[in-house]
């Protein structure tokens, strides 16, 4: 069985004596896929340089055919994106951070601020993956320490994001992550939170963008500057 230190991959525990502020930072980030489940057995070392990939149109094709549009949930007229057939398949949960990971580029991120609650499952294998802290971003009365709030409108009535007080310090390189954008109320709650906190934001990345809602107009209004990227637009 060729293990994944045998092929180079840096995916292996990496000496965090070192402390890390950024694994990107100082290694080329694996693409797992030359070492990684279901089947290292089968593995070519030679074909698998362990050097980055980009995800590409086959790729994201695979990431389109796999989304379950569910009508009517959770109420009438919505249209729901089911994530959950990425989520279930190694590969293509995979691929989905890795197009994730793309929108950082070369920069150094501090922490990924993941959004309640899909935007958890996608920023925590994204900090994970590049070495970096999660911080979550909760709906109201779900954080159990000191909190900043940001309220948003909804389209009846309104919703509350909290985050800790002591979540970010001055200056950290902040990626937002979520699974979907749709209106951008929830997104530009969160980024205004973690600009409270005095952090750079180096980018916000959707798994989804719903194009049709327009809701990187509304982002861009509410948090000027921040770049936005989607893997899937509908
Ligand atoms: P918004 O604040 O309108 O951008 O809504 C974003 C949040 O609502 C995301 O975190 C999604 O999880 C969820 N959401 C909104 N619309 C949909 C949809 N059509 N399918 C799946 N999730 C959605």
């Amino acid at each position: 069985m060729v293990t994944a230190r045998e092929t180079g991959c840096l995916c292996q525990p990496i000496n965090q004596s070192q402390g890390a502020r950024n694994l990107r930072e100082r290694l080329p980030l694996c693409k797992w896929r030359q070492c990684a489940y279901p089947d290292s057995a089968s593995i070519d070392p030679e074909a698998h340089p362990g050097q980055s990939q980009a995800v590409d149109s086959a790729d994201i094709e695979q990431l389109n055919a796999a989304i379950r549009d569910v009508p009517d949930f959770p109420k009438e007229g919505i249209v729901f994106k089911d994530i959950t057939p990425v989520l279930g398949d190694p590969m293509l949960f995979r691929l989905a951070i890795d197009g994730l990971i793309e929108a950082i580029g070369s920069q150094r991120v501090d922490k990924i601020v993941g959004i309640d609650a899909r935007g958890f499952i996608f920023g925590a294998a994204v900090a994970d993956r590049i070495g970096a802290g999660l911080v979550p971003i909760r709906k109201k009365g779900k954080l159990p320490w000191r909190t900043r709030e940001m309220s948003y409108a909804l389209e009846y009535g309104e919703a509350t994001v909290q985050i800790h007080e002591d979540a970010i310090r001055e200056g950290e390189n902040i990626l937002l992550v979520d699974d979907l954008l749709a209106t951008g109320g929830t997104a530009a709650a969160a980024l205004h939170l973690v600009k409270q906190q005095g952090a750079n934001i180096i980018g916000a990345a959707f798994f989804i963008e719903l194009d049709f809602l327009d809701g990187r107009a509304a982002l861009e209004q509410a948090v000027s500057g921040v770049p936005i990227t989607a893997l899937l637009n509908y």
